[in-house]
């Protein structure tokens, strides 16, 4: 059972759909054109929409032809990022510095393209809530939505996400049970010195010198705190400080990430960075604060979901091209927040540019809009599969 025939047939639609969220793409909570765009599609296909949680979010809910107690939800994102795009096509962003380089805008088309299937055939029996979340990157839109209630407004018995994979042949699904994306935490360390004439450091306390041993010590927590078994990142992303040639400045700011699959690794890391940038800032002299923040959980997927999600997976593209055993990755998704309230599987569909250079947040990434019916395919199939008329 292949690609949805009826799905094929909305691929030119679909595509342009895809290309003019692409042109005009909106970051986290800022997302009211792609909202409006979402919310009068649905109501088009005939779809009952909800708005207004997390903002600029839109639940669709849609009834199957039969009755039936069960329902589910999909979830897609809608936001971009604060990227220049560098692609000279002509869907390229016209909101300059802002560029759908995750490929969120093929993720609202491949749900838009399910719900429109789905309203045209009803041939379920439940109800499928279509989630379309603002601000997955860095802001949490997923967890604004389920302290907004979706859950309680929406309920389900399970939840289901998806996201383009470059690094997968296109129409390749990767997926697993467990922890399949990492957490994701900041941390800021503020080191303050004693600024002076950089021509006379002994009358000041430089704190680049101690900021540089510390980016060096933070090493030290993955290569020799955390089990060698067990996986972790910590990574410094930023180091700001100074502003002359002949000046040693006041304080500095390192900033960077932490990623982990598991609460004991995740737990561990903040106090590592603590007794790290403390230890080095006494021995130098100076002070430090620091300010860390556990942001997204990591993204775990229930066994029976997953294993449901696969074999819906498998009767679109085949088994062979369905890895249930995908590795995991220590990016960080915000659908973690939904996984915590209901049970679910979020799984990889493969779009192939990698090869080419076009992965994920790159300023030439385009969504490939080949693999718009498979994913649509997949979102309707695993409606009519979950919750079957003649069950
Ligand atoms: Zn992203
Ligand atoms: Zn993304």
């Amino acid at each position: 059972m292949p690609i949805i025939n009826r799905i094929a047939e909305f691929q030119a639609d679909m595509t342009a759909w895809r290309r003019d969220l692409h042109a005009y793409p909106e970051t986290a909570f800022e997302e009211h054109r792609t909202s409006d765009f979402v919310a009068g599609k649905l109501e088009g296909f005939g779809i009952a929409v909800h708005r207004g949680l997390a903002g600029t979010g839109v639940v669709g809910t849609l009834k199957g032809s039969a009755p039936g107690s069960r329902a589910i939800a999909l979830r897609a994102d809608m936001d971009a990022l604060h990227i220049l795009e560098e692609n000279g096509f002509a869907h390229k962003s016209r909101n300059q510095g802002k560029m759908h380089a995750c490929g969120h805008d093929g993720h609202t088309t491949m749900l838009l393209g399910a719900a429109r299937y789905l309203a045209e055939t009803r041939n379920f029996a439940g109800t499928v809530h279509f989630i379309f979340q603002p601000a997955e990157e860095n802001e949490g839109g997923g967890r604004v939505m389920v302290a907004d209630g979706l859950f309680e407004k929406f309920p389900v018995d399970s939840v289901f996400g998806m996201h383009n994979w470059p690094h997968l042949p296109p129409g390749q699904f990767g997926v697993r049970t467990g922890p399949m994306m990492a957490s994701y935490d900041i941390f800021e360390i503020t080191v303050i010195g004693k600024g002076s004439h950089g021509a006379m450091p002994h009358h000041g306390i430089d704190p680049l010198l101690t900021g540089a041993h510390i980016v060096t010590a933070l090493q030290s927590i993955v290569s020799r705190n955390v089990a060698p078994l067990d996986a972790a990142v910590v990574s410094v992303t930023q180091f700001h400080g100074g502003d002359a040639w002949n000046v040693i400045p006041e304080s500095c700011v390192i900033r960077g990430t932490c990623r982990s699959f598991e609460p004991r690794i995740q737990d561990s890391i903040e106090p590592a960075i603590r007794r790290i940038a403390e230890g080095v800032c006494q021995s130098f002299g100076a002070t430090m604060m620091l300010r860390y923040e556990r942001r997204y959980p990591p993204t775990i997927n229930t066994a029976v979901e997953t294993d449901f999600a696969s074999g819906v997976a498998e009767q679109v593209v085949g088994a062979e091209r369905v890895d249930r055993n995908y590795s995991q990755t220590m990016g960080s998704e915000d659908f973690a927040f939904m996984l915590q309230a209901k049970p679910g599987c979020y799984i990889f569909l493969g779009g192939g540019t990698a090869e080419k250079g076009g992965v994920l947040h790159n300023a030439h990434y385009d969504f490939n809009d080949e693999t718009l019916p498979i994913g649509a395919s997949y979102w309707a199939r695993l409606v009519e599969t979950a919750m079957p008329r003649s069950a």
